[in-house]
């Protein structure tokens, strides 16, 4: 029950198989080990309690996840597009720390006594080990990982992962060495969010080569696919719909015979992005994954052979199965309303979930699971008769109008049917007779025309007239974080910089 045993299990089992490629770079399983025991040693002796690390991807990742685990202090990734002063808050929650950080990021952080600053180059550098290898502590309840949610919803929260909540995971997902010898996956997504944890993690119990790329960009992803032969892959949804528009500017088929799954997550799929991948990438296995930091990643899948289903079936109920999120994977999910009530099938409310892998954990608010090990998404949505979950936003979100839950996702899904619109988020502002009114940021298509009084009648005809938006207003572009969320907080912010 703790992380490096996956470690362990993969040196053991597989340890000449290349574990991780980054650019030049190769390392098998067994240095891979190797590396991660010597930077054991590098925090144990420098006496700090945690190990911080502000880069990239690279192999100092998962030498750094390991290594954490094999010294018995938690794996804090921070993000590092957060301005100076918030990494420096977020360094000082840690302190002292053992600091990993990229070259381009040292500028960003604030010298301090406690801080243990070690560049990327000199962790990939330190000495193996002369001693016995550490024996990591046994106890499942350490923390093996505080992660800072995205922060999508206001400010990062430190979410902590215990040993057990990620082993209970990986071992109720992921079957040990499942992978054959030349079975490889790209890892896309940064190495501070939850998707790029479990990636590290799930991969090296499947003994699965992990290729890391920087940043993420089509070409660069479709190059590193096939000159790896890669055979799995993970994208947000952002990063599918540019991959998709990639090809299709460039009128080529993807070319990709080594690829077998690509596995989606972290937000959203527009149905027309997985529509036109599905078209794309005809003989590929694709996985909608739907989960949370607070959950040490996935909770629901949509696998495979629903996707297949859902493409070419007539019946409307199978074909609507692409915009669900799928069946609870190793965990009981409960819809419940306001009040706590247990709603029954196709009643929407919130999203709750229980399992050995969710932590619900806090570093400053504690546990918030509920007396029966239950804890809130804070998302929206329902299970269908056949116990498909269907999500509708996050509660968060709610327009609330005159006492009248308003979905922002129904209103969005509505205007984006008109040809002009390429993108738009629907958000609350403040109105004096009903207490909040809808506003939208819409963006148009390039060269494309209209009017906001056409859209306000696009979606008067399709929903009910409280849902039509009092406000539009066109932008060249929404803000995005790096997983593909729309940061719909910094829209309330901008319109309520515009009513001032
Ligand atoms: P914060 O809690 O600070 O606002 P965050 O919730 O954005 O940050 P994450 O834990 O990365 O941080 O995101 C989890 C959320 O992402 C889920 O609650 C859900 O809203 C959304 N999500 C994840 N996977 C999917 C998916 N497959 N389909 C739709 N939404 C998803």
């Amino acid at each position: 029950m703790n992380i490096s045993t996956i470690l362990d299990m993969a040196a053991e089992a597989h340890g000449e198989r290349i574990g991780v490629v980054h650019g030049d770079m190769r390392m098998d399983y067994a240095a891979v080990r190797e590396r991660a025991q010597a930077a054991a040693r590098a925090i144990e002796a420098s006496g700090a309690r945690y190990l911080a690390m502000l880069d990239v991807s690279s192999p100092a990742v998962p030498i750094a996840i390991f290594g954490a685990a094999y010294a018995g202090v938690p794996y804090v990734p921070l993000n590092y597009r957060l301005t100076k002063p918030e990494i420096n808050e977020l360094l000082a929650r840690v302190a002292p720390a053992y600091v990993v950080v990229g070259e381009a990021y040292r500028g960003s952080i604030e010298p301090r006594d406690d801080l243990r600053l070690v560049s990327r180059a000199e962790f990939l550098a330190l000495p193996p080990a002369a001693d016995a290898p550490l024996q990591p502590d046994e106890d499942p309840r350490a923390i093996a990982v505080q992660l800072f949610t995205s922060g999508t919803t206001g400010k990062p929260k430190a979410a902590i992962l215990r040993h057990e909540n990620l082993m209970s995971y990986i071992m109720g997902t992921v079957e040990f060495a499942s992978a054959d010898a030349t079975d490889a996956i790209v890892v896309t997504v940064p190495p501070y969010h939850i998707a790029g944890i479990s990636a590290v993690l799930s991969s090296t119990w499947a003994c699965r080569r992990i290729v890391l790329l920087e940043n993420f960009e089509p070409r660069a992803w479709l190059d590193a696919m096939r000159s790896e032969s890669v055979s799995n892959a993970f994208l947000v949804p952002t990063m599918l719909q540019r991959v998709v528009e990639y090809l299709d500017a460039l009128g080529e088929s993807p070319k990709l015979p080594a690829l077998r799954a690509l596995a989606y997550g972290g937000g959203k799929m527009p149905l027309s992005t997985i529509t036109r991948a599905m078209a794309l990438f005809p003989d590929v296995d694709f996985t909608n994954a739907y989960g949370l930091t607070e959950t040490s990643s996935t909770i629901a899948v949509l696998g495979p052979e629903d996707h297949r289903a859902a493409a070419v079936s007539d019946d409307p109920k199978i074909r609507r199965r692409l915009g669900s999120v799928g069946k609870p994977a190793a965990v009981e999910i409960q819809i419940r309303d306001e009040s706590g009530k247990v709603l029954g099938a196709e009643e929407a409310g919130l999203v709750f979930v229980r399992g050995p892998q969710v932590s619900g954990e806090y570093e400053s608010l504690g546990s918030q699971l509920d007396a029966d090990g239950w804890f809130c998404t804070r998302d929206r949505g329902y299970l269908d008769a056949d116990g498909y979950l269907y999500l509708d936003g996050r509660a968060d979100d709610v327009i609330v109008r005159g006492g009248e839950n308003i979905s922002p996702g129904e209103i969005e899904d509505v205007l984006l049917t008109h040809p002009a619109v390429a993108d738009c988020a629907c958000v609350a502002i403040p109105d004096e007779q009903w207490g909040e009114a809808v506003a939208a940021a819409v963006v148009l298509k390039p060269d494309a025309r209209v009017e906001p009084a056409e859209l306000q009648d696009l979606v008067k005809a399709r929903l009910r007239s409280s849902r039509v938006p009092q406000t539009i207003v066109f932008k060249d572009s929404l803000p995005y974080n790096e997983t593909g969320k729309v940061l719909r907080r910094v829209i309330r912010q901008e319109f309520a910089q515009c009513s001032r």
